[in-house]
């Protein structure tokens, strides 16, 4: 499996995207990271925090000094500028999440639903009851 050949965003190295967190989608275009160490530089802003993160949860603008201040939902970066902030994201993100996961199981519910009902009739089909061998009368009393 070839990596695709990038440039880090921080410093500037070419190499191979390879993982996951090497690759983040920003506003109109992607960054890289050669490594753990050049993303959180970009997370928090290079050194000495020169440049401000805007809190996704109260606006506020701050320069974050913790990774734990930022946190991914749906593989965007979000920022978070306190404990609260970041709970609430978590929240709102567990929140997307959970709906989703609820609409992708009712879906595969009605679709189980029909593979049943489905399913129930071709078994009970007289003919491929008999190329069974003989399970005709079970499958008759399945039903
Ligand atoms: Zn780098
Ligand atoms: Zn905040």
């Amino acid at each position: 499996m070839g990596g695709i050949s990038e440039t880090c965003s921080v410093c500037g190295t070419g190499f191979e995207v390879q993982f996951r967190y090497q690759m983040e989608e920003k506003d109109g275009g992607f960054s890289f990271f050669c490594s753990q160490k050049c993303l959180e530089k970009s997370q928090l802003g290079g050194d000495g925090g020169a440049s401000l993160a805007t809190c996704d949860a109260c606006a506020k603008r701050f320069s974050p000094q913790l990774v734990s201040q930022v946190l991914y939902v749906a593989g965007r970066r979000n920022y978070a500028c306190s404990l609260e902030c970041r709970a609430q994201l978590v929240r709102e993100a567990k929140g997307v999440r959970l709906g989703d996961i609820a609409a992708a199981a009712s879906a595969a519910r009605a679709r189980l639903r029909e593979d049943r009902a489905a399913g129930r009739g071709a078994a009970c089909d007289p003919p491929r009851c008999a190329v069974r061998g003989g399970r005709g009368p079970r499958c008759r009393g399945d039903g």
